[in-house]
């Protein structure tokens, strides 16, 4: 494999080791950026050139045959392509991350953010000792023991008073510590999902029955996940290393290179951008709007549909057939394509270019089975049985 020579580049091929999946944390997604200082444009052109910033930042890659890369001097065919980043102004979540996000979500406390079972817990640690290399099995597991649990386990007294403990115990104490692992005890509301909106809500029916009701920001969210331990990230089936709960929200967003969503030049000198150029516009803007109001103190109701409107674009980029949400629309009312939708399904990028990919020297053809033919043999159309190409080198000799 090392041998291969892939490019005219003279730099050493290296041979793959290991391969290790995780999430992109906000760290590397800015390490792996050339855009220093994010983009922050939705222009695309300042003066007749490619705005540094904007949303064709010229250190993104080359987008036309006569000029170089900014960042890696190639030309059109050499350079890559590099991706550059966004700074949300506030985090939202990711929508392939979203049923996981709940998930871990209700396993720890909405306000101190430590697990709802305690890691002491000899089940817990059963499940962990059974589900080594098994991360996904550990979470199912943990989760069917957290969902219930609707009060975060600092044990006080009271619930000491409910198992009927004799408080002249001598053990108490002791019994305290284990059950607890510093847990702030109060009541967890459950999570609900609507649409891309979260909601907290808190029912129990001992305290005077009144129930409350929450929008749960992805930013609330996120500072619950910040605060889980290293300990009990992997207790819940997740890495600290590699794949941190907070990670899976979004407050950094990848900005994909210039090849990869290339304008189409048409007729006269209008260029007809990308879908994802477009959605990228949108979350750009929205962004923009989201920091100038927050700077100009704007009402809180004003910043959530922000937030909301921020939501909905980072979404849509990712996935515009999420059920129950409006499709994000171009200008002709056509429901614009989304990352998802080029990865997925029969035409996508996978099953459609990468496992399908077209040979030469090859066809495809129907055969058939006849009467006239022997059992052993099969019809092939004449113009199949008949084709068989190779490569001819053209040299002065053989032209014309
Ligand atoms: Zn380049
Ligand atoms: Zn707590």
């Amino acid at each position: 494999m090392s041998n291969i020579v892939t490019s005219d580049s003279k730099a050493p091929v290296r041979e793959v080791r290991r391969v290790q999946f995780g999430i992109l944390s906000p760290d590397e997604i800015r390490r792996m950026s050339v855009t220093e200082g994010g983009i922050q444009f939705a222009e695309i052109y300042e003066n007749g050139r490619p705005k540094i910033g904007g949303l064709m930042d010229p250190r993104q890659g080359v987008v036309d045959r006569t000029s170089r890369c900014q960042t890696c001097a190639g030309n059109m065919v050499e350079c890559p392509g590099h991706f550059g980043h966004l700074e949300l102004s506030k985090p939202v979540f990711h929508i392939g991350f979203l049923n996981k996000t709940i998930k871990i979500l209700r396993c720890v406390c909405f306000y101190c953010s430590k697990m709802l079972i305690s890691p002491t817990n000899s089940k817990i640690k059963e499940i962990v000792a059974e589900t080594k290399g098994n991360p996904r099995k550990r979470l199912a597991h943990v989760y069917d023991m957290c969902k219930g649990k609707n009060i975060c386990v600092g044990m006080d007294d009271k619930d000491l008073d409910k198992e009927n403990n004799d408080y002249n115990d001598p053990d108490l104490s002791l019994k305290k510590k284990i059950i607890s692992h510093g847990g702030c005890g109060r009541y967890q509301p459950q999570i609900k999902r609507e649409g891309l909106d979260l909601y907290a809500e808190w029912k129990h029916l001992n305290e005077d029955s009144h129930e409350k009701k929450i929008a749960l920001t992805a930013e609330r969210v996120h500072q619950i996940f910040k605060d889980i331990s290293d300990e009990e990230i992997s207790i819940l089936g997740m890495c600290p290393k590699y794949a941190r709960p907070s990670w899976m929200l979004v407050t950094v967003l990848p900005v994909p290179p210039l090849c990869v969503r290339p304008a189409v030049v048409m007729f006269g000198s209008a260029r007809n951008q990308d879908d994802l150029t477009h959605k990228l516009a949108d979350i750009v803007k929205t962004n923009n709007e989201l920091i100038k109001n927050e700077q100009n103190g704007a009402a809180t109701h004003i910043i959530a549909e922000n937030v909301k409107m921020l939501q909905f674009h980072v979404a849509t980029f990712v996935d515009n057939e999420i059920p129950g949400i409006p499709r994000a629309q171009q200008k002709s009312g056509r429901p614009l394509k989304s990352i998802k939708q080029r990865l997925k399904a029969k035409e996508g990028r996978i099953r459609g270019n990468l496992m399908g990919k077209r040979v030469d020297f090859s066809a495809r053809t129907v055969i058939t089975p006849d009467p006239n033919l022997r059992i052993d043999e099969v019809g092939v159309p004449r113009s199949i049985a008949q084709n068989l190409t190779f490569p001819e080198i053209v040299t002065p000799f053989n032209i014309g």
